[in-house]
């Protein structure tokens, strides 16, 4: 199947999923995950007309991005991979959103950055739901106050938080605690959802979900 097919077929998925599940929400947001894949890949997605992409390095998305820019003024570029706070000027100049805040540091260069570019940046706060050693993202129980110090400390305005589940477990429980979260700290959106799970994701009310390998196929 071609990627425009592909991606066809994962939106089709995603409308079907929405018009039957009562949890979900209105508009579902599809994020292309094309990490790893380089510009000429990415090319037929946006003539397909997508338009939203994550990638989760900043280095790697400075060498492709930029030129697919220029040719697609209108995409918007989603980080969803960890952001060390010596790369904030960067991420802050080249993407959009950000789904990976989740401590003091980063919340604090973000602030700085932002201010310093005149750029705003709409802001996700990851949450380590599953709380896994190796894994980025706030503690569940320390996620609603942290949430609540980046919009009243650093003034970020923070539109919702993310997840990335453990591999191998059942999603929804992951995804009905970050609902759970969001409702608890007063934000909207939910980031939730990759290859494997979105169907689920947006049964328990996903508004973004990050699709790479079934759009680009399988990462090397
Ligand atoms: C790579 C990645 C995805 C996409 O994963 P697929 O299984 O290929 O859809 C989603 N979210 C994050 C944070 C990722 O790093």
């Amino acid at each position: 199947m071609s990627i425009e097919a592909k991606l066809n077929a994962v939106l089709d998925s995603i409308d079907q999923v929405k018009s039957k599940a009562s949890g979900a929400a209105d508009h579902v947001q599809l994020i292309a995950v094309s990490k790893t894949f380089d510009a000429d890949d990415i090319r037929p997605a946006l003539e397909a007309g997508q338009r939203v992409f994550g990638e989760n390095r900043v280095q790697e998305s400075q060498g492709k991005w930029p030129e697919l820019k220029t040719d697609f003024t209108d995409v918007e570029l989603h980080l969803i991979g960890p952001l060390q706070s010596n790369k904030a000027e960067d991420a802050v100049a080249l993407f959009d959103v950000i789904h990976t805040v989740d401590r003091e540091k980063i919340a604090k260069a973000l602030s700085t950055e932002m201010n310093k570019q005149g750029r705003v940046l709409k802001l996700f706060v990851q949450v380590n739901t599953g709380e896994e050693d190796q894994k980025a993202g706030i503690a569940p129980k320390a996620a609603v106050e942290f949430v609540k110090r980046c919009q009243d400390v650093h003034g970020l305005e923070i539109e919702g938080l993310m997840c990335i589940p453990p591999f191998d477990e059942n999603p929804g429980p992951h995804f009905a605690l970050l609902r759970k979260l969001a409702r608890e700290a007063e934000v909207e959106k939910l980031s939730m959802g990759m290859s494997g799970d979105f169907e689920t994701a947006i049964e328990f009310g996903a508004t973004h979900v990050r699709v790479g390998s079934a759009i680009f196929g399988v990462r090397e």
